[in-house]
């Protein structure tokens, strides 16, 4: 890889002469899928893949500031959202952590040229927030596992070629005792993807039911019973700094701004603004320092709880202040505002709602009492 700043100046140049500049259709579609799909192609082979995976795995070999500095240029050029991200940013590496050798190689370079399609299988419709309860089942008959149960809010599911599931193949006692990884090939017999329908009309997110699926022993990821740590592990991906959404939200404030601006608003609804702005630039300072902390090793750690807290009220709040100044019409169908409304609400759920994430910031940071 070359260096940073010169790795930064040529993202830029091949985003300039390459973002759709009409963007491209839903990828809850399925012609916008295939569009999406072939989008991600032509990252991988510009090289704009897996930055800091392994050489070997079909990666670039770079570091989290490569990571970091791609995804701050792809949103400041408002390109188009990548349907690789959950593999990009936690199932892969998950597997890079917890994969077999052979795993690794079977798997990851598929998935970065987004050949392969990945999900993640952890809800249920009984098992969100409290995850450990689920009751996915795996039994092994010998020679491999054979799967019942029900998964839920699966994004991208109903495009999805394989599911990374946790299912549960001990028996209860400790509930986070006896909990396994899955790699599940989701064109396997038995396997059975319906779609649900969102509030705001589109459909990619799915239900996975699954009945009696064969899944082969070789597909178990980290040890057997042990999946909790692997669990763990993938949240903590998940949950870790995404250098590009400060970018997002300065792309819809600076969309709010000009139209506050135009309108000749209220003193008090341009002192909103500012408050928006002053929590932008202190969003941005905190994710570049924990963009730093992993550069220099450190675990992501329990503070990515606190960059999602606050990165989703203040999106929340960006949307909320112009429909105060603008009137519900703001929300009208089909326009931008509309999809940022509901993001915004989305935001405050997936990876782990707020009220868990406070959780998490009052136990694990400031050493609050349970
Ligand atoms: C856009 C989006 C994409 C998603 N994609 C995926 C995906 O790809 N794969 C996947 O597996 N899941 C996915 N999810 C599901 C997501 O992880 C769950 O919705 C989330 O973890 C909450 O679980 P739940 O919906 O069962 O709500 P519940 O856990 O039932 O929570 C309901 C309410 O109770 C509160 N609550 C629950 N427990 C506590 C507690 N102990 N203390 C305080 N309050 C509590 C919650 O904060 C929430 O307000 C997605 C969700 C969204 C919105």
């Amino acid at each position: 890889m070359t260096g940073h700043a010169e790795f930064r100046r040529r993202a830029r140049a091949w985003l300039a002469g390459n973002v759709p500049a009409d963007g491209l259709p839903d990828p809850d579609t399925d012609h916008g899928f295939r569009a999406h799909r072939e989008w991600e192609r032509r990252l991988f082979d510009a090289g704009y893949s897996g930055l800091s995976w392994p050489v070997e795995y079909g990666g670039r070999g770079g570091d989290v500031l490569h990571e970091a500095i791609f995804a701050e240029e792809y949103e400041r050029a408002a390109a188009p959202v990548r349907i690789t991200r959950p593999a990009q940013r936690f199932l892969g590496p998950t597997l890079i952590h917890y994969g077999s050798a052979e795993q690794r190689r079977r798997w990851l370079p598929a998935m970065l040229r987004a050949d392969d399609i990945w999900c993640q299988g952890f809800s249920e419709p009984d098992a969100g927030s409290d995850l450990a309860g689920l009751r996915t089942r795996a039994r092994w008959d010998g020679t491999g596992f054979v799967v019942d149960g029900q998964k839920t809010w699966t994004t991208y599911g109903r495009f999805a070629d394989r599911m990374f599931t946790l299912v549960r193949t001990g028996e209860p006692g400790g509930r986070h005792r006896g909990l396994s990884a899955l790699v599940i090939d989701l064109r396997s017999p038995g396997v059975r993807v319906r779609p649900v329908r969102q509030l705001h009309g589109q459909t990619g997110f799915a239900e996975v039911f699954l009945d009696s699926v064969a899944v082969p022993a070789e597909n178990l990821v980290g040890p057997r019973d042990e999946g909790w740590r692997v669990a763990l592990t993938l949240l903590s991906f998940e949950r870790g700094p995404d250098a590009g959404a400060p970018e997002r939200t300065a792309r819809r404030l600076a969309a709010l701004a000009g139209d506050v601006l135009a309108a000749d608003a209220a003193p008090g609804t341009v002192r909103e603004l500012g408050d928006r702005y002053a929590r932008l630039a202190a969003l941005r300072a905190y994710v570049h320092r924990r963009v730093g902390s992993r550069l220099c090793g450190e675990p992501v750690g329990a503070q990515s709880s606190l960059v999602k807290l606050f990165s989703a009220r203040l999106d929340a709040d960006i949307v909320r202040l112009g429909v105060e100044v603008f009137g519900d019409e703001r929300l009208a169908e089909g326009t931008p505002e509309f999809l940022d409304y509901w993001h915004s609400r989305a935001g405050s759920i997936y990876g782990g709602t707020a009220e868990i994430q406070r959780t998490v910031v009052a136990d694990r940071i400031l050493g609050l009492p349970r």
